[in-house]
C-alpha cells in the first residue's frame, strides 16, 4: 500500500490517504496536549507506545468479536486502519470516579461506581468538548439514537474485555474515551486505546500510569507509558 497526501493532523496523530480507498495510514506523534490544547509538551517515544498499544488492543478486541478499524501494524509509529466516517462524538466509559466526573458530582477520585457509567461528548475543541446526550446527537445529525445505542453496547463489551485484561496485568481500568465511525453503514470502533485516552492505575499502589502524569506534572511520564504497555503486552500474550 502507498501513503499519499496528509488528510488531517490532530494533536497526537497524522492521517494520510492511501491508494486503497478502504484504508487510511496513521502516524502516531510524540506531541502531548491537555486541557483542550492549553498545555502542550512532548512525551518521548509516546507515539511508539501508543501506536503499538492501540494495535495490540484493537487486535485483542477483534479476537473477542468486537469490530475495530485496525488493519495492520506497519512499524514503530505507523499503522493502517479502515477508512471510517467518524462520528463527532466521544464515548467515555467510567468504572471509577476520576477527572471531570469527580468535579461534576463532588465525589473523591477512587470512588468505585456501582455500575458502569457511559457519557457522550460532542467533539469540538473550540467548545471544550461539551457533554451531550443521544437526543442532541440525533437532532444535530451527529448520530441517530439507534447508532448511539450501538456505540454504547460496543463500549460495554469493550469494557468487559478491557477490564478483564487490565486486571490480569495488575492495572485498574478507571475510565477511558472511545470514538466510533462508519464504513458501509456499519459502526466500527476507531481512534486509539492508549495511556493518552485511558486512566490506568496500579491496582496495588494506586499509582497513575497514564496521561494524568503529564496533565498534573507528576513526572515519570515516559516510564508510566512503557510500564503499562509492557504489563498489558504480557497479559495479552498469556491470555
Ligand atoms: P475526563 O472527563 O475525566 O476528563 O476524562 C475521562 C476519560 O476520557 C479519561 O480517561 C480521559 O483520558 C479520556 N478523555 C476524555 N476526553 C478526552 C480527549 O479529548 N482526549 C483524550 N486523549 N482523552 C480524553
Amino acid at each position: 500500500m502507498q501513503k499519499s497526501a496528509m488528510l488531517y493532523e490532530g494533536k497526537a496523530k497524522k492521517i494520510y490517504d492511501t491508494d486503497d480507498q478502504n484504508c487510511f495510514w496513521v502516524e502516531y506523534k510524540d506531541d502531548a496536549t491537555a486541557f483542550n490544547g492549553v498545555k502542550k509538551g512532548t512525551i518521548v517515544d509516546k507515539g511508539i507506545i501508543n501506536n503499538k498499544m492501540s494495535a495490540m488492543m484493537f487486535k485483542y478486541l477483534e479476537g473477542k468479536g468486537i469490530e475495530t478499524h485496525f488493519v495492520e501494524l506497519l512499524n514503530d509509529r505507523e499503522q493502517i486502519v479502515r477508512r471510517l466516517d467518524m462520528m463527532p462524538l466521544e464515548v467515555v466509559v467510567r468504572n471509577i470516579v476520576a477527572g471531570s466526573l469527580s468535579k461534576r458530582v463532588g465525589k473523591d477520585e477512587g470512588y468505585v461506581l456501582a455500575s458502569t457509567v457511559l457519557e457522550l461528548y460532542y467533539k469540538d475543541d473550540s467548545l471544550g468538548d461539551p457533554m451531550v446526550n443521544e437526543t442532541h446527537a440525533q437532532a444535530m445529525g451527529w448520530a441517530s439514537i439507534e447508532e448511539v445505542e450501538t456505540m454504547k453496547k460496543i463500549a460495554l463489551r469493550v469494557n468487559e474485555e478491557m477490564a478483564k485484561l487490565t486486571a490480569k496485568a495488575g492495572i485498574t481500568l478507571v475510565d477511558y474515551k472511545l470514538e466510533f465511525g462508519k464504513a458501509n453503514g456499519k459502526i466500527f470502533l476507531g481512534d486509539e486505546i492508549s495511556p493518552d485516552t485511558c486512566r490506568f492505575w496500579d491496582t496495588e499502589t494506586k499509582e497513575k500510569l497514564d496521561k494524568d502524569r503529564f496533565r498534573r506534572d507528576l513526572g515519570k511520564v515516559e516510564e508510566a507509558y512503557v510500564e503499562v504497555y509492557s504489563r498489558l503486552k504480557e497479559a495479552v500474550e498469556n491470555a
